[in-house]
């Protein structure tokens, strides 16, 4: 990982409104920055302090100056992401994807709107997979309920990723569902990632770059934690969305679709040549494209985003 201090020069500011709120957030803004090897993305969410940014700013420079390690694998399976929608809408963001295996988001919603949607997704979707995100909202009593219903719902689910908040409730829940515990959050924010394992908590380990710190630290946690990995974006654009891809392109193993297909959920992109996912693959490029189609965002956005870089490189 390089230490060089970032030259303000190379560095371009983004900011893109979201077609469906997402995360709570309806504008994704972000950092690009260029060196030696290419361009990384540096967007931690708002809610991320200066110490959680840090290894979004790894990411973001081993890209820029290291580059990554060889792919073993030349195209990449995706999913397509079903955020919380009507379930017409949810049968035709499936049906248009391509894809053969679709996440839909659920826990924000209540349990009846989710079930009509991952019933409308199975609908869509014939044969496939399904898998719902929870992302840490319920407590043990509500994802028990919840994930026997929505697995009926799906005509069975190939997992349920991050049902609750803390690796105990994880565990908690997989000892009473036979429907797989994926972990996310609780890998990308806790101290050691590999605890999840240890706990019995998760069947498989849902890796996101930037949080990780980087394609190489990603590597490393999934060798070190010993579950199947799906590799996740952070709803980045195609600059970032390429060091996922890296990632994804150098597991030894890759047994399910990972969740890169998430360009379709910004109103635009940054590059001429985006990272868009084609009957449910996405290609494995060298290097993230060039940023030569971007609109750079105002004064008042982009003094916010060198400020916090600034104070995240501290
Ligand atoms: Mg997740």
């Amino acid at each position: 990982m390089s230490a060089k201090v970032v030259p303000v020069a190379d560095v371009r500011v983004y900011s893109i409104p979201m077609r469906t709120r997402f995360r709570g957030i309806t504008v994704r803004e972000g950092l690009l920055l260029h060196g030696d090897a290419g361009w990384g993305e540096f967007c931690p969410f708002w809610d991320y302090d200066d110490v959680e940014s840090s290894p979004w700013l790894a990411s973001a420079r081993e890209a820029a100056f290291d580059g990554w390690p060889a792919p073993v694998r030349d195209r990449i399976p995706v999913n397509c992401t079903v955020p919380v929608v009507s379930p017409e809408r949810a049968h035709e963001i499936v049906a248009a994807s391509g894809c053969r295996t679709a996440k839909v988001k659920v826990a924000e919603s209540p349990l009846a709107e989710d079930r009509e949607r991952v019933a409308a997704v199975r609908d869509a979707l014939g044969q496939g997979a399904i898998r719902v995100d929870a992302n840490g909202a319920w407590d043990v009593d509500t994802a028990v309920t919840a994930i026997r219903e929505l697995d009926r719902a799906a005509g069975g689910l190939e997992y349920v990723e991050q049902p609750c908040r803390t690796i105990e409730e994880l565990a908690s829940v997989r000892r009473r569902v036979d429907v797989p515990i994926a972990a996310d959050e609780s890998i990308r924010r806790a101290e050691d990632p590999l605890r999840v394992a240890l706990a019995g908590a998760a069947d498989i380990a849902v890796l996101k770059v930037a949080p990780l710190g980087g394609v190489r630290r990603a590597l490393a946690v999934a060798e070190a934690c010993g579950l199947p990995c799906v590799v996740s974006s952070a709803l980045e654009t195609s600059v970032g969305l390429a060091a996922g891809i890296a990632l994804a392109a150098a597991l030894p193993s890759l047994d399910y679709a990972c969740g890169l297909a998430t360009l379709s959920l910004l109103t635009s992109d940054v590059t001429t040549t985006p990272l868009r996912a084609v009957d449910g693959w996405l290609p494995v490029p060298s290097r993230a494209p060039e940023p030569d189609a971007m609109t750079e965002a105002d004064a008042e956005t982009t003094a916010r985003w060198l400020n916090r870089m600034t104070n995240v490189a501290g």
